[in-house]
């Protein structure tokens, strides 16, 4: 069978303002010349071109691919059926508190089902091989109060681009309420950051949708990234519109219906920003991943050696439980293979990684698993806990 496909290694920096919606891309470099570092115990690789290596040896076929293409769009549909049936049970239904609160909860975890498993496909270009298709999917993260638009700068050119590299990954950078690399400034109410953090995460993205977007707007920039002007227009209409049917759908009709809605609201806001946050953290802001501060060896032929030296797969091995967190996390628990092939489908990555694992042993690579979801999250509690202690003066002379 024909190879279909190969690894998304972007090659080289392109200039501010010249991103558009696809792929991961590069970013410009940083002024900085400090060399990459690892975490301890971890060992560098070599610079072997990997990425050339792993491209050949791991490449799903096209037959592959429109497997898992059919699995994702009844997986969606499926999702689809959840979300309005159980907004409709939560706000429109004559139905009693108790099947609210249940309504609630299903809602909630069938908005996380989205984020990750239609919504982050989608604007990766993976959802389908029309692209048109994979916009109209993209923006069901406007329906729920982001931005398509702005979330593919975020997420594909700066976060997958440029991986744990401190000042470029917008995704670590959560400056000056918590400290996630060792590269960043420590304040001293880090010290608790591994208590509050948790909290924060879910008005984090409440404060994303509601004014960081809007911001980005004003400043014309995400991160370090300047917004183009292709498509520009077109794009903020987008972006107004969705902001408008979230806050009908999600605000306006159901407290015009219910004086008890806005309780129900920041509960159910609150709860998707934090797991949704905890999930995406999970693969690349714990003990075990490097944190950079150069993009000198991120692209490139570098590019496969940097991701899986900055990115971790979250294993389950309870039976039943499994195939709950696979459903619920998307991708997220494959993130190795999706950070090497972000325009695949996540549903091939259970496949993928068994072909990734095998060449990175048999090259001599990392690749690096939490073996149980609960061991990820205690790893980032302690990476949490770690960065909030205060740097000794040896550290900050390295
Ligand atoms: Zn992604």
């Amino acid at each position: 069978m024909a190879p279909a496909t190969q690894i998304s290694a972007p090659t080289a920096a392109r200039p501010s303002g010249n991103v558009d919606d696809g792929q991961s891309r590069a970013v410009p470099s940083t002024d900085s010349d400090v060399e990459p570092s690892c975490s301890p115990g971890q060992e560098h690789q070599p610079d072997t071109d990997v990425t050339v290596a792993l491209s050949r040896l791991i490449r799903p076929t096209k037959t592959e691919i429109a497997s898992a293409r059919r699995k994702l769009h009844l997986k969606a549909a499926t999702i689809g059926v959840v979300a309005v049936s159980s907004y409709s049970m939560l706000v429109i239904a004559p139905v009693g508190v108790a099947w609210r609160v249940v309504s609630a909860v299903v809602l909630v975890f069938a908005v996380i089902a989205i984020a990750t498993g239609v919504m982050h496909d989608a604007n990766h270009g993976a959802f389908s091989r029309s692209k048109r298709i994979n916009r109209m999917a993209g923006y069901t993260l406007d329906l729920l109060g982001g931005s398509s638009w702005l979330w593919r700068i975020k997420h594909n050119t700066l976060h997958h681009a440029n991986t744990n590299v401190v000042g470029l990954d917008t995704d670590i950078d959560q400056a000056p309420f918590a400290r996630m690399a060792p590269q960043q400034q420590w304040r001293p109410w880090h010290r608790y950051q591994h208590i509050y953090v948790w909290f924060l995460y879910g008005i984090m993205t409440l404060r994303w949708f509601l004014i960081g977007d809007f911001i980005a707007l004003a400043r014309n920039r995400v991160g370090t990234q300047t917004l183009p002007d292709n498509g520009r227009g077109h794009h903020v209409v987008a972006l107004f519109a969705g902001k408008a049917v979230h806050l009908g759908l999600a605000i306006i009709i159901p407290l015009a219906l219910h004086p008890w809605w806005a309780a129900f609201y920041l509960a159910i806001t609150w709860s998707v920003g934090v797991l949704l946050a905890v999930m995406f953290q999970l693969a690349h802001c714990v003990e075990q991943a490097a944190f950079v501060t150069s993009n000198d060896h991120v692209r490139g032929q570098h590019f496969a050696d940097h991701q899986l030296r900055t990115t971790l797969d979250v294993q389950c091995r309870v039976p039943g439980v499994r195939r709950v967190v696979q459903f619920m996390m998307g991708g997220l628990d494959f993130q190795i293979e999706h950070h090497l092939a972000p325009g695949m489908p996540h549903t091939i990555y259970p496949q993928l990684a068994r072909r990734v694992r095998a060449e990175c042993d048999a090259l001599g690579l990392p690749y690096q698993c939490h073996h149980s979801l609960t061991a990820a999250l205690r790893s980032h509690a302690r990476w949490l806990e770690h960065m909030g202690t205060p740097p000794s003066p040896e550290a900050s002379v390295l």
